[in-house]
């Protein structure tokens, strides 16, 4: 989210420092998953609206910094396919598929929802998964994460107002006097956008008042990446919490787990195990894919479950970008840049929905509401 929000800083003439604890994207954004999911298409509102466009105009966003860097993002609009096993489902299917065709589009642009008897591909998911059925959505995608992150900071890199300091941490934060205290000493701003995942949210809380629980926890997630002769351009499935998501290079990662109690944050373990099972009895193409990395991060989990994005209620300097828990990757370019335009003033070029402000979740988090 960071990077996203540097990189709107820098198209917008504003001067930046980009600081990370680390090396920039090893946080929960440098796992090997990244699927684009949208919300299903039924019980339209403005979050599905925002999510709907953020995902259609990412693919340009993409393709102008891979121009500018040179560099690939492994992006694609895949498709997913997700499996119907029980009559009823492909009822509630058929309702989404009218839904899709009222609400998925932008501009000249029409995305589907298609219910379909038989898999659109062969060779890759069984087909006896989908008793009654396949969903094909045509709006999913999929992008590299680390792929991303390396367009990003080559981008940055180049950056004339942007200032990049890997490996300083941010040990407190004090907006009233623009001052954030690093472990290489002071930085005077005049707008900080904390965008630490979900280590945001202690920094946060420690300058609310009142708050009746913590504004936000991290959420373990377990993924793996296999190695295996398929075709890149193939859907990405999702059935269950269980997502399989083809890559450029013969690459696919499963995941994910999602917990909210763990002893190591960045182990993986037989819960992980369980979804590779699963995952090779749906795909037999996979049956002896070679795992060739198995990965943990912590999400960022905000108390009202939507990002969290806007400035501080009590101090209007500092600006959160935090929160986007599992939808990070299709939002991160919107939300960078609403941040960037709060801190300078100007108004964003799409309005983010109110539940997305810092403001509504420290109210959910004072039992406000
Ligand atoms: C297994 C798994 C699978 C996932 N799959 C998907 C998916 O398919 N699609 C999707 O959209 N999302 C997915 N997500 C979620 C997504 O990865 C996260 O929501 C997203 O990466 C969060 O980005 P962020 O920038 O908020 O946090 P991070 O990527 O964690 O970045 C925070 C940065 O802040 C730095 N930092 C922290 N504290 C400090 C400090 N005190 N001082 C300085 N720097 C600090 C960290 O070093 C880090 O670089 C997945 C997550 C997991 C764990």
């Amino acid at each position: 989210m960071g990077l996203w929000a540097a990189v709107h800083a820098e198209r917008l003439g504003v001067d930046t420092m980009l600081v990370d604890a680390g090396r920039f994207g090893r946080g929960a954004s440098g796992g090997v998953l990244g699927a684009l999911m949208p919300h299903m298409p039924d019980r339209w509102g403005g979050k599905k609206q925002f999510q709907l466009e953020a995902l259609v105009v990412l693919e340009d966003e993409i393709a102008a910094l891979e121009e500018a860097t040179g560099l690939p993002a492994g992006y694609r609009r895949s498709t997913r396919l997700i499996p119907l096993p029980k009559p009823h489902l492909r009822k509630i299917a058929l309702g989404h598929s009218e839904d899709a065709e009222r609400h998925w589009h932008h501009g000249e642009r029409h995305f589907h929802w298609h219910v379909l008897d038989a898999p659109p591909v062969d060779s890759w998911i069984d087909p006896d998964a989908g008793m009654s059925g396949f969903v094909h959505d045509t709006l999913a995608a999929r992008v590299a994460p680390r792929a991303l992150v390396d367009v990003l900071t080559a981008f940055l890199r180049k950056a004339r107002h942007v200032r990049l300091a890997e490996e300083v941490e941010i040990e407190r934060i004090e907006p009233d006097s623009g001052r954030a205290r690093s472990s290489r000493g002071d930085i005077r701003f005049s707008r900080c956008i904390l965008s630490a995942g979900h280590r945001s949210f202690p920094m946060l809380d420690g300058l609310t008042q009142d708050l009746a629980s913590p504004l936000g926890q991290p959420v373990k997630g377990q993924a793996a990446l296999l190695k295996a002769d398929i075709d890149a351009g193939l859907p990405v499935i999702f059935r269950d919490g269980l997502y399989i998501v083809p890559h450029e290079g013969g690459q696919v990662a499963v995941g994910s787990t999602s917990e909210n109690s763990f002893d190591d944050p960045f182990s993986t373990d037989h819960q992980l195990e369980t979804l590779l099972v699963a995952a090779r009895t749906l795909v037999p193409a996979l049956a002896d894919a070679e795992v060739v990395e198995r990965w943990a991060g912590l999400r960022p989990k905000a108390i009202d479950r939507d990002p969290m994005v806007g400035p501080h209620p009590d101090h209007p300097s500092l600006i959160a970008l935090t929160g986007g828990f599992k939808v990070s990757f299709g939002l991160a370019h919107r939300l960078g840049e609403a941040a960037v335009r709060d801190a300078i003033g100007i108004e964003p070029v799409l309005a983010l929905p109110k539940d997305f402000s810092l403001t509504n979740h420290i109210n959910v988090a004072s039992n406000k509401m």
